[in-house]
């Protein structure tokens, strides 16, 4: 049995969105994670829809106000952000944790964000910054609302944030089995202005989760798996929350 009936390469939005709603419809970004699943499920009868020359690339930044707002199309790939000056250094640096090399090349945004997947810090990058992002070239929701409900249906165009202010501060810590592995918890810190900080986790929940205040690590729930327990990690949840707080209050 074939398990791809037919592969479409759509030219617009609209004529791809018509393809998805389809039976069987798999949409396609970098194809990173859906290519493996299709070939490993023989019985599947997929109808691939190649978003590839849809458009939905580049990477713009435009005033709004006093600050800056960057867009990044969803068919952008993870190295085109590592290889953009206006792209913060800390999207840059998660961006190429994130995915060895030879994979930053062809998985994209779109795919990152609509695979919603709990252990992709950079996802937990951009929801530490507080980024929106739009469906279908038309309303632009908040990510943490986006994460927290049901997945919508209709393809993800785009991601947009706010440049770094003159008082922004980010960092990064993680823990995994060794310093290359996908971190078995990590925290992304993000301070707007003096003062006020927030921590983007991954490895706490179903999909990377914010916190704004201490008291609110009480409420994760974790899955464990044979890399931690959920007790543990909690406990790695409250030492990487103590670390970041000391290094955004210092
Ligand atoms: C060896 C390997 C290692 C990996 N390591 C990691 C890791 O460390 N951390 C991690 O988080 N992930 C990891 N992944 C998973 C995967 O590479 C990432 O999630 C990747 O960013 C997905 O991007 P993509 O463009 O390739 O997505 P695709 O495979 O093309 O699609 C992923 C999902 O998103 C949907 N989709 C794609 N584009 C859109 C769009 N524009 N609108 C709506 N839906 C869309 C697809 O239908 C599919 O359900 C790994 C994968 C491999 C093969």
């Amino acid at each position: 049995m074939p398990s791809v009936l037919a592969y479409h390469r759509p030219q617009s939005l609209d004529e791809a969105q018509k393809l998805a709603s389809g039976k069987n419809a798999v949409l396609i970004g970098g194809g990173t994670l859906v290519i493996p699943e299709v070939l490993s499920n023989p019985s599947s009868e997929t109808e691939i829809i190649d978003l590839q020359s849809v458009g939905l690339t580049g990477i713009t930044s435009e005033n709004e106000g006093n600050e800056t707002s960057i867009k990044i199309g969803a068919m952008s790939r993870l190295s085109d952000l590592i290889n953009n000056e206006n792209i913060p250094h800390l999207l840059r640096e998660l961006c190429s944790k994130e995915l060895p090399s030879t994979l930053r090349t062809q998985a994209t945004i779109g795919g990152t964000i609509a695979e919603r997947s709990s252990e992709s810090i950079l996802l937990s990058g951009f929801l530490a910054i507080n980024a929106e992002i739009q469906i279908h070239e038309k309303n632009w929701i908040p990510l943490n609302e986006y994460l927290q409900s049901s997945p919508p249906t209709g393809i993800v165009t785009a991601i947009k944030f706010f440049g770094p202010s003159d008082e922004f501060k980010s960092c990064f810590h993680s823990v995994g089995r060794t310093p290359m592995d996908v971190p078995i918890v990590s925290a992304v810190g993000y301070s707007k202005s003096k003062g006020n900080f927030q921590v983007s986790f991954t490895g706490v929940a179903e999909v990377p989760t914010l916190i704004n205040a201490s008291d609110e690590l009480a409420n994760l729930n974790p899955q464990g798996d044979f890399r931690g327990s959920s007790d543990y990690r909690k406990h790695l949840a409250s030492v990487l929350y103590t670390r970041i707080a000391q290094e955004m209050q210092a």
